[in-house]
């Protein structure tokens, strides 16, 4: 095992890294920005460096600082946590280049997965269904609208380099998909700078579903179950639920087996996610894999009892997975809610602010994934996610009856929070028969 790590992060993944190093015995390394020099996890951390001003272009996403805080703190692996410098090649590259080890896959591998138009190719080759869609990148205007007539409206309009919802159109005819296309195009080239977009077919219907998986340095790849995320707001998960209500034994060994073919057919190594659609007549579809821990992990850990973030150094450090996959056993069912300072009143803006009291929920099966604390000023330079609330049931019917009491429990003052929407899925009744699909939000609630 290493015994100095780094994390590359900030709030709560840092914090939970932080937790699964000194679980592990591994000195810990924090670097930090301007904005985040009070946080509380630094003070548990062996060492902490200051990496720059607040905004993440000159702190968190600086790959010359962290190295240089690497070389300084003399560590001998950086944990790059999910978004920042999670899914940058480039990085993991230059770790390798400067003999520090990278908590998460090869660069070759991130390079293939990350753009997901490569990424649908490797699916391919795995044998993994596709949603019908072009056949890669679509250039003109004419070419694309081809594509469209070709397999049928509605369509969705994706960017290779998408994440984090952005690039994305949906169209239901001509019009709003020549719009949406240039639309994509423009938002795609600003935000990830390559304008590059496919068209798939939109599944009505659907439930977004991804099965977990881990990967060791010596051909030994599992999976561990899946995660329903069906519940998003702007393509942007809210609520994450294990197991998924509408997957039976059956389907869910051939997801798993697909994520695990994907997994080797590009050589996997470290802890991944491989996303899917699954349409009302239960037929599943690759939609893209992320090459890093999410921020759902904990649903996962909770049904199957490990750490996943430990689980991430041990593979980094060459030990081989301590289970086989008949030894993974799902448990119960877990439920996790985002909690993001933002206003559900007000189209769901983020509000940076002071955090003038916090009363955190708690009781058994009850986990609380945070950074934050009373009189913590939440800094307007990043995301809003404040804090993950996780509870774990017997079943399901449990797991809401727990959710629903946390959340009553639940105070934070001085800025608004998503906690008043999730209160009101709790009770909604397409939820709670477990009907819900990607357009629940906009079926049910207000945008
Ligand atoms: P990102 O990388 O930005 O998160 P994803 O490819 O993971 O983008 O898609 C995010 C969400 O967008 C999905 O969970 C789903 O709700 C919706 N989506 C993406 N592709 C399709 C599709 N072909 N049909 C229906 N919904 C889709």
């Amino acid at each position: 095992m290493f015994s100095r790590v780094l994390i590359a992060n900030r709030g709560e993944i840092a914090l939970r890294v932080l937790r699964a190093c000194k679980s592990l015995g591994v000195e810990t390394v924090c670097v930090y920005s301007e904005a985040d020099r009070d946080a509380i996890y630094l003070r548990m951390a062996e060492e902490t460096i200051c990496i720059g001003p607040p905004p993440s272009g000159q702190s968190y996403l600086n790959i010359p600082r962290i190295i240089s805080a690497a070389e300084i703190a003399d560590v001998e692996a950086i944990h790059p946590g999910y978004g920042f410098l999670s899914e940058n090649a480039h990085f993991a590259e230059v770790c390798r280049d400067c003999r520090i080890g990278f908590i998460g896959p090869p660069p070759e591998v991130i390079a293939k997965m990350g753009d997901k138009v490569s990424a649908k190719a490797c699916a391919r080759r795995a044998g993994v269904p596709l949603v019908p869609g072009s056949d890669g990148l679509v250039e003109s205007e004419q070419d694309a609208l081809a594509v469209a007539h070709r397999i049928g409206f509605p369509v969705i309009i994706k960017a290779t380099a998408g994440g984090g919802g952005r690039g994305m159109r949906v169209a239901h005819n001509d019009v709003s998909f020549l719009t949406g296309f240039a639309a994509a195009r423009t938002e795609a080239e600003a935000a990830f700078k390559n304008p590059g977009v496919y068209i798939e077919k939109y599944v009505e219907k659907a439930r977004h579903v991804e099965i977990q998986i881990l990967a060791d340095a010596h051909g030994n790849v599992v999976y561990l179950g899946e995660r329903d995320c069906s519940i998003q707001r702007r393509h942007q998960k809210l609520v994450e639920e294990g197991p998924s209500p509408f997957l039976d034994e059956d389907l869910r060994a051939r997801m798993g087996q697909a994520a695990v073919a994907l997994a080797k057919e590009v050589g996997y190594v470290n802890a991944g996610t491989i996303e899917f659609l699954v349409d009302a007549d239960r037929n599943f579809y690759f939609m893209e894999m992320n090459t890093r821990i999410q921020v759902e992990h904990p649903v996962t850990e909770e049904i199957t009892g490990l750490d996943l973030v430990a689980l991430q150094l041990r593979i980094a450090a060459g030990e081989p997975l301590p289970f086989k996959q008949e030894d993974v056993k799902l448990r119960g069912h877990a439920i996790e809610c985002r909690i993001n300072a933002e206003d559900p009143d007000d189209g769901f803006k983020p509000r940076a602010g002071l955090i003038e009291r916090l009363f955190v929920p708690g009781g058994r099966n009850v986990r609380w994934d945070s950074h934050v604390y009373a009189g913590y000023r939440v800094p307007s330079n990043y995301d809003s996610m404040i804090a993950k609330l996780i509870v774990w049931g017997e079943d399901r019917e449990q797991a809401i009856d727990r959710m629903r009491r946390a959340l009553g429990e639940l105070v934070v003052e001085g800025v608004p929070t998503s906690a008043s929407l999730h209160r009101k899925i709790m009770s909604n009744v397409h939820f709670l028969r477990g009907n819900a699909t990607t357009s629940f939000l906009d079926d049910y609630f207000t945008r």
